[in-house]
């Protein structure tokens, strides 16, 4: 109102009235200011929003700040809802945080109601499980009583019975029991985890609180007892005891006699199963037995067996060669068998002429008589005599291919011609092919070749015969032999009828008719035409379209092409063929059967890998412990030579393993690491490299890159076109890992005479040459009454004061020994020389 008061203030017109006013802003902050208010209202604009919502702007209160035109009581207001906003908002914000506090104070209570129903669930499934072993355990005892009672108390059977179900209530109700507090139970154990467990496993949360009336196991566990509770771990482990409790209870209450099936072989796992057994239990008892094998092994039928047994079942032993039941081995009826050609194998002493014969009938029946003429290498052909019967003549001469054929099975050979070189009479691989035929009961021919040589002496080979129990016609006996020259063509003639002769005696028949079946004689990958097969039809006839397996493979006649390279619609019995299109290609020996649909065929094959597989892991599964330190045993002493082989076809890679593998003797062995067909490969020299072997190629190369890592790798690849010469080379490098012999020469004796002390050297004795000479380089034993009591050198050898290298027999000497000392008088030097000497492989 005052002038005074107006210097503090703006002064306005109409006298504004004066007052203190105690602001008080957040965060407790507070100000007194000077608040003047006026009678008469203004109207002034209004000052922005800030200041309306107050917040703390001091300015609004400070009067020489204040927006003119505000009159005090206009401020006093605004002061006062200003105030008021404050105390609503502390309010509210005290509001908020209670709610907050409310909010988790429900969540955590949820929280925990969550956990202890996942509890309260864990537990009521033990319950349930605990309840159903009780019950087990009570039906079983009231068997037993039921049976007790009807053993012991004939006169009272009906209260037995009625014992009967009243026994197991008790027992089964008795844990279940203690329910009187339902909830309580539930809900301590997980209040007593709440602080720890909180956060995590709410996700029961929305089943709210419908099993609160159920029983928990805690309560039927800890019953009376009351006090401690059980740790989660101690739960766990009762609830594992119980489960594996119930499952032996329903074993042994289950326990089904079951026939189960087993083939050959049978992997561990499919047998569990067929058992209806634990795989576990059926491993521990293949241990129990000494077989240590995983569940994925096989194992053989016999072991099976055992098994099956120690489970209390029974085998049923089937074969899965049912699925070969399809081929057709019905017996021919005589009247559809039809004479059928012979099948010849040449056999005889390396380079006594088989090549060269086999080459000399070959050109005069089929180069010269056939149109074109052209011969095709496909392991066998066919030539025609002068008097027309057909003759089949294997042309992989030798007696791997003969062997190998029958150690499959494949007896193909109907008569065997036996290669006898005038000039060199009855060799070691003679006798060997006499042997071989006469086993496989194989009549023979022989032929006396080189008959044209000046030097030829068929009569040396009648008589050397002989002695082998060979009993040519010459000689009276019923072998027939024929004097031929390969070279000149003589007695060629004579051998064919010969050979007819023989196999008109045989009577040789088979049935065309019939569903083929036939003898792989060679197989190869061919680059154009993919797997090929030789085979040698034997009964029935192969037609184009057929399907078949052969060995492991199976396939569909694509196409037939013979021995002179025609193609043919059809073969039929002792003609060989070569069959294309088939999936892979089988081995020499393989035997090939025509079945009716594809799917037989896929089947059979597959079978028969299969059981290969098996047989070959079966096999390996039950080496035992023993086994494998004998191996070991044998193998220390033994020295390897590695070779890895690829030839052109799988009858030369036979024959050259067959060769390579009787090199070798108890100290010594070639070990043919890989033996197959095709060109040398990348592959094979990085095996050859990583086990030290040279790579042999027989009538096939090395391609470029083999050749290059070969070069880098120093892998030695060699190349050889004939069998013998491969032979002896490897015999040759064979003999080299021969050790070598060491033979001792006594090359003379002393006798001690006297012992002498030297200083400096020690005892020297003084002796007499009695035999021979003592040498100093030599060694020495010393015998005492014919024993050897020491075996060294000589230290020193005097004659005289001197020291001399030799000293000859009647002249004494002196003899100290290395290292020892113990000499006497009356003992006997032996000196003897060693020498090795270098052995070679027969
Ligand atoms: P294989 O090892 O038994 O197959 O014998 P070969 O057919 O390779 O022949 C070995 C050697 O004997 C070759 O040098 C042939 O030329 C030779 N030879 C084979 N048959 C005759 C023959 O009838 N007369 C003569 N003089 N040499 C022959």
């Amino acid at each position: 109102m005052s002038d005074n008061d107006g210097k503090k203030t703006l002064g306005l017109r109409g006298g504004p009235r004066s007052g203190q006013v105690k602001q008080s802003f957040s965060h407790g902050r507070t100000k007194s200011v000077v608040v003047e208010t006026k009678r008469k209202r203004v109207v002034v604009p209004k000052p922005s929003g800030k200041g309306a919502g107050g917040g703390g702007n001091p300015h609004l209160g400070d009067p020489s700040k204040r927006p003119a035109g505000i009159s005090d009581a206009e401020m006093e207001r605004r002061l006062r809802a200003l105030q008021a906003a404050k105390a609503n908002e502390a309010e509210e914000a005290a509001r908020r945080e209670k709610e907050e506090r409310e909010r988790e104070v429900e969540r955590q209570r949820r929280r925990e109601e969550a956990e202890a129903k996942e509890r309260e669930q864990r537990e009521i499934e033990e319950a349930a499980r605990r309840k159903a072993e009780e019950e087990e355990k009570a039906r079983v005892e009231a068997e037993e009583a039921k049976k007790r009672a009807a053993e012991e108390r004939k006169s009272a059977p009906k209260k037995a019975a009625a014992a009967d179900p009243a026994q197991p209530v008790p027992a089964q109700d008795a844990p279940a029991r203690p329910g009187s507090a339902p909830r309580k139970g539930g809900d301590r154990p997980g209040n007593n985890r709440d602080d720890d467990r909180g956060g995590r496993n709410n996700r029961g949360g929305g089943k709210g609180d419908r099993r609160s009336g159920k029983l928990t196991v805690n309560q039927a566990l800890t019953g009376g007892e009351g006090g401690r509770q059980r740790s989660l771990a101690s739960m766990k482990r009762k609830q594992e005891r119980m489960r594996q409790k119930a499952m032996g209870g329903a074993e042994s209450r289950e326990k089904v006699v079951r026939d189960v099936q087993v083939p050959e072989t049978i992997v561990v796992q499919e047998l569990a199963n067929r058992m209806a057994e634990r795989v576990a239990d059926v491993v521990k008892a293949l241990m129990k037995m000494g077989m240590m094998v995983t569940q994925n092994q096989s194992i053989d039928a016999d072991t099976a067996e055992l098994i099956i047994e120690e489970f209390g079942h029974k085998i049923v032993r089937v074969s899965d060669a049912d699925v070969e039941d399809v081929i057709d081995t019905v017996d021919d009826k005589e009247e559809d068998l039809q004479p059928r050609p012979p099948v010849i194998t040449i056999m005889g002493h390396v380079d006594h002429g088989k090549t060269s014969l086999l080459d000399a009938i070959r050109n005069a029946k089929v180069v010269a008589g056939e149109a074109g003429g052209i011969t095709q290498h496909i392991g066998a052909y066919q030539v025609t005599t002068d008097s027309g019967t057909t003759l089949s003549f294997l042309d992989t001469p030798g007696h791997a291919a003969f062997t190998s054929m029958r150690a499959r099975g494949a007896q193909v050979t109907d008569i065997v011609v036996l290669v006898v070189a005038a000039d060199d009479a009855v060799m070691p691989q003679t006798i060997e092919a006499i042997a071989h035929a006469k086993a496989a009961g194989v009549p023979m021919i022989v032929a006396i070749n080189k008959c044209d040589k000046p030097a030829a002496d068929p009569m040396k080979v009648r008589t050397d015969l002989l002695q082998h129990e060979v009993i040519v016609e010459q000689m009276s006996g019923d072998v027939q032999d024929v004097e031929v020259s390969a070279h000149t063509g003589q007695g060629l003639d004579e051998l064919l009828e010969a050979i007819a002769l023989q196999s008109e005696i045989l009577e040789l028949k088979a049935n065309p008719t019939r569903a083929a079946s036939g003898a792989v004689i060679e197989a190869q990958l061919d680059v154009g035409r993919g797997p090929v097969a030789t085979v040698l039809v034997q009964n029935g006839t192969l037609k184009q379209g057929d399907i078949f397996v052969v060995g492991e493979q199976w396939g569909k006649v694509r196409a037939l092409v013979n021995d002179k390279g025609e193609r043919v619609k059809e073969a039929g019995p002792s003609v060989p063929v070569e069959v294309l299109g088939l999936n892979g290609t089988p081995e020499a020996g393989d035997v090939l059967n025509v079945v009716d649909t594809e799917a037989q065929a896929r089947e059979i094959a597959e079978y028969r890998e299969q059981a290969a597989k098996d047989k070959r892991a079966a096999a390996g599964a039950a080496t035992t412990l023993d086994q494998l330190l004998a191996k070991a045993k044998a193998d220390e002493n033994v020295s390897e030579l590695p070779i890895l082989v690829k030839a052109d076809v799988q009858g030369s890679a036979e024959a050259i393993v067959q060769a390579m593998e009787k090199i070798g003797n108890d100290e010594v062995r070639v070990r043919v690491l890989h033996a197959g067909v095709g060109a040398i490969t990348e592959t094979d020299v990085g095996l050859a490299e990583a086990s030290g072997s040279p790579v042999i190629g027989f009538n096939v190369r090395a391609n470029a890159s083999a050749r290059n890592a070969a070069n880098q790798k120093g892998v030695e690849i060699r190349y050889y076109s004939v069998i013998y010469d491969l032979v002896d080379d490897v015999k040759a490098a064979a003999s080299g890992l021969l050790s070598a012999e060491i033979r001792e020469n006594f090359i003379g004796y002393s006798e001690i005479k006297e012992v002498f002390k030297v200083s400096g050297v020690g005892k020297v004795a003084g002796c007499l040459v009695t035999e021979g000479v003592a040498r100093r380089s030599a060694g020495v034993r010393l015998l005492r009454d014919n024993v050897v009591i020491h075996e060294g050198t000589l230290k020193t050898l005097k004659r005289f004061k001197d020291e001399v290298a030799e000293v000859q027999s009647g002249q004494e000497c002196g003899m100290a020994f290395e290292n020892y000392d113990d000499i006497r008088p009356g003992d006997v030097i032996e000196i003897f020389e060693r020498e090795e000497i270098e052995r070679k492989l027969d």
